[in-house]
């Protein structure tokens, strides 16, 4: 099956799905799309976070139902109120065209009187959690017993979250003839056991392996001493100037102390997790959603499911308990095409879950250095030098040009040039300047590119590329392609870090005239490929990461700074610092916007300005607020 139209779909939901833009079915749509259609059946179907499920039921629930009737006939139970919220707004917009449809979400920590009227008005469609289910039927506010269709979505998490008695209570006051289906991303016994209760003879699709975790993602591990955890974690986030990240704690308490830490260092972070009110989930992820927030913190109950694509990196602070969550929490990033990392920082007593691990995804994690001090600023500096490379000039200045020509009149262009960086640069450079490196030895030798310490070498070349994740390349993408043009061996291009927009690798430096040589007139789909050596005075060659320019490094690192000698009151409330929402836009580059649903880009519109200009306008406004 390759089209929408082949699987069965009426009209109204096709100019929907055209509107949507989604170009062909998902795997598990594909699969569960005609067979709802075509019959009544109960249905378990296993396939990861991300692979398309709500439409998978959405669209077949849609056309079944009978809009013209106000009964509620399709009732779908998600574990948390985000994910109740997601598919009743995607629902919505399934079935836009889809005369007199009314969709209602039911769910804890909102008015439960505004929610029945609600429902009341005549909701063909209820999305409900659990426990406000179960509260609403005790208080008769809802009548299911003429659902037809009944959806389990996420099955495993709501079970894990304790909602099996609620459930089965709910599904206690449906008929026994609906159909039932099951959506979940793995299937422990409970889930098993539940459809075995509930349904009758389930069609069983899987999707994908069902511990496979995406192949998109690159797994990596950070070795680190238990008490650097932290620090080893704003050093991740430095190296990567984009980041967009979730990271992952084992405990609400650490979830929220980590995200406080980080706010208070002066990085655009939130914490998620259950012991915030509802309205302040609700700020956190709208403010996450529209990128805001490059950090967020949370715990695996909270981030469950949530739908955000761009997210560049999962950071796992902690390792969980359960392997299977390790492969929800790298599942978040490596979305819709798009490559992530998953980062696991460990402490030496953790290394052996960190192979564990690697059997049950089958995947290989690369075992990587926390980036030093220097390889943070060249990172930085870097990114900062091609932000202001790929600016668009702002001709509004060019009024001005002669009185500032005048006061530079005495300074040449490489004074000027790092008498600009200095503005930006100075307090960034002064923390990690006398910063301690914070590896440790592991024991056993595991020696894959990252493991070693190139960077200690002196007869290595470090080299930047103008070429990264845009691009379609991951660490090993990148390395097979120089290998390939270079016609270098195996071993020759070595620690090859890819970037958003550009990337960093070494090769000896006898090889260095060779590469230059190479890449001085070089296309790579139909663009120059640039490729420098990577000067970094002060230390021995050889930076870990790249990354591109965004505002507020100083801050950031200014704020690091105090925080280690113990922060003073500089708790600006989360509303009146403007952290690097500007950045963040600017660093979608337009065209992978356009292979987005709209909708995701609701918080953008209106404000599509183009790559970069965002962030000249915003560093001063942030640098002038630290001052
Ligand atoms: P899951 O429930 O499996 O985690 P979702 O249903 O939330 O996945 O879908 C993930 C994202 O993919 C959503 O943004 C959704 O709009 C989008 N999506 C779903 N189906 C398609 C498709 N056929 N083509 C493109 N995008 C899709
Ligand atoms: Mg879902």
């Amino acid at each position: 099956m390759s089209t929408f139209q082949e699987l069965g779909l009426n009209e109204d939901l096709l100019k929907a799905i055209t509107d949507l833009g989604f170009e062909k079915p998902s795997e598990v749509q594909a699969k569960a799309i005609p067979l709802l259609l075509e019959e009544d059946k109960d249905l378990v179907a296993l396939a990861q976070t991300g692979t398309g499920k709500t439409a998978a039921f959405g669209f077949p629930m849609l056309q079944k139902i009978d809009i013209d009737s106000r009964t509620t006939q399709g009732l779908i139970l998600s574990p948390t109120r985000e994910l109740c919220l997601q598919i009743t707004n995607e629902l919505k917009l399934y079935g836009k065209y889809c005369k007199g449809l009314n969709v209602v979400a039911i769910y804890g920590g909102s008015s439960i009187s505004d929610q029945a009227r609600a429902v009341k008005r005549g909701a063909q469609i209820i999305v409900a959690t659990p426990g406000r289910m179960k509260d609403m039927i005790s208080r008769r506010m809802v009548d299911i017993s003429k659902i037809q269709y009944s959806v389990l979505d996420e099955a495993d998490e709501m079970l894990n979250m304790g909602f099996k008695e609620d459930i089965t209570d709910i599904l206690s006051h449906t008929p026994e003839d609906k159909n039932t289906w099951l959506f979940s991303a793995t299937m422990p016994k409970e889930v098993a056991t539940i459809a075995k209760k509930f349904m009758y003879n389930p069609t069983e699709i899987t999707v994908g392996n069902k511990n496979e975790s995406t192949s998109n993602v690159t797994h990596e591990y950070y070795l680190v001493n238990a008490r650097d955890r932290y620090q080893a974690l704003k050093r991740l986030a430095d190296a990567n100037p984009d980041i967009f990240s979730v990271i992952f704690c084992r405990t609400k308490r650490d979830t929220q102390k980590v995200a406080e830490n980080l706010i208070e260092d002066g990085y655009s972070a939130g914490a998620l997790h259950g012991d915030l009110s509802q309205n302040q989930r609700d700020l956190v992820m709208k403010s996450f959603r529209n990128q805001q927030i490059q950090m967020l913190v949370a715990t695996d109950v909270a981030a469950r499911g949530i739908d955000v694509d761009d997210i560049t990196h999962v950071i796992n602070y902690q390792l969980p308990d359960e392997i299977e969550t390790y492969t929800h929490r790298s599942g978040r990033t490596g979305r819709a095409g798009k490559t992530g990392v998953s980062m696991v920082i460990v402490s030496k007593s953790e290394v052996r879950k960190i192979k564990s691990i690697e059997r049950i995804i089958k995947k290989d994690f690369d075992k990587k250095e926390i980036p030093s001090g220097s390889d943070i600023v060249e990172v930085q500096l870097m990114s900062l030098a091609n932000k202001i490379h790929t600016t668009e000039t702002n001709h509004e200045i060019d009024k001005h040009l002669e009185s500032i020509n005048e006061l530079f009149a005495d300074t040449d262009k490489d004074e000027l040039i790092k008498k600009f960086f200095s503005v930006e640069f100075n307090r960034f450079f002064n923390y990690y300047q006398k910063s301690k490196d914070l590896g440790v030895v592991e024991s056993r030798g595991s020696d894959r590119d990252g493991g070693r310490d190139y960077g200690k070498q002196s007869n290595d070349s470090r080299y930047f590329i103008n070429v990264g994740s845009k691009d379609g390349f991951d660490w090993m993408k990148l390395k097979d392609f120089l290998k390939e043009q270079l016609e270098l061996g195996r071993d020759d291009v070595f620690k090859v870090d890819v970037k958003d927009s550009f990337s960093f690798f070494n090769t000896e430096k006898a090889l260095q005239e060779k590469v230059l040589a190479f890449f001085t007139d070089f296309k790579h789909e139909g663009r120059f490929v640039n490729v420098e050596v990577s000067e970094d005075k002060g230390r021995s060659r050889g930076g870990r990461s790249g990354g591109r320019g965004r505002g507020g490094n100083d801050r950031r690192s200014g704020g690091s700074r105090r925080r280690d000698d113990k922060p003073r009151g500089d708790r600006r409330s989360s509303s009146d610092r403007r952290p690097s929402g500007g950045d963040r836009r600017s660093r979608r580059s337009d065209d992978t916007r356009k292979d987005r649903g709209d909708r995701s880009f609701n918080d953008f519109k209106g404000d599509r300005r183009s790559e970069s200009s965002g962030s000249v306008s915003d560093r001063p406004r942030r640098s002038r607020r630290r001052d």
